[in-house]
């Protein structure tokens, strides 16, 4: 089946019950995540989410979030959340929208490759306008919850330009949230030809020296967002 009959019929699925819209947040006495197998394969237990939204964040959409699609495992919505408020703090102005991550259980995940055991989680592009304001991108079943967004070479779609420097902001604030968590970014997955544009500003330089990107144009254009695989120990 194609990603866009996939999206078009996820589109087009009502919501029966929308379990809330706080995700839920560690508790004292939260049980961690399990994680089996691999991104491809594997599977979770006791899977977890972000809140729908926060202060300077909100999940790409609420039908998607409603179906249960972004769900992560624990330490990596953990990782997630500090990166946010890490950002909140240093960067108030910036705003960032999460895509999807995986069911609770984990499984296969279609129209996704991998997001199978809580690892992997996509992230949508921060834009400008034209005019240098902050903006956010103008997702809707209308395209594909965001994922049939298009981007040129110069990072431009419509009114909206990516905000390189806070992308790579955002990856550095998951790299050192990761770190402090005890775990790692395995891999980056966007556009190779965006990618020198990441590059070319002063925190892009960082990122791409210190994490790992797909050197070759993955099996679905990454233009509009960027995959993370994290690297934690899988059962
Ligand atoms: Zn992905």
């Amino acid at each position: 089946m194609s990603l866009r009959r996939i999206l078009l019929a996820l589109c087009a699925t009502p919501i029966l019950s929308v379990s809330g819209v706080a995700g839920n947040i560690t508790g004292d006495h939260e049980q961690p995540s399990v994680c089996y197998g691999d991104a491809a394969h594997g599977r979770l237990e006791r899977g977890r989410r972000l809140p729908y939204s926060g202060e300077n964040y909100r999940a790409y959409s609420m039908l998607g979030f409603g179906l249960g699609r972004t769900y992560v495992h624990s330490v990596v919505r953990d990782v997630m959340l500090d990166a946010y408020a890490e950002l909140a703090q240093s960067h108030p102005e910036l705003r960032f929208i999460y895509g999807e991550s995986g069911w609770a259980t984990g499984g296969r995940f279609p129209p996704h490759k991998g997001h199978a055991n809580g690892t992997a989680a996509d992230f949508f592009v921060p834009v400008r306008t034209q005019d240098g304001k902050v903006s956010l991108l103008p997702i809707s079943s209308f395209n594909l919850m965001g994922y049939a967004i298009q981007f040129d070479r110069n990072g431009r779609s419509g009114a909206n330009t990516i905000d390189f420097e806070a992308m790579a902001l955002h990856l550095l604030a998951l790299e050192r949230a990761a770190h402090a968590h005890g775990i790692g970014i395995r891999r980056v997955i966007f556009d190779v030809n965006l990618q020198p544009r990441l590059a070319a500003t002063k925190s892009g330089r960082q990122v791409l020296s210190h994490l790992a990107f797909n050197k070759q144009q993955a099996w679905v254009r990454h233009d509009e967002h960027y995959h993370v695989d994290f690297r934690l120990p899988c059962r």
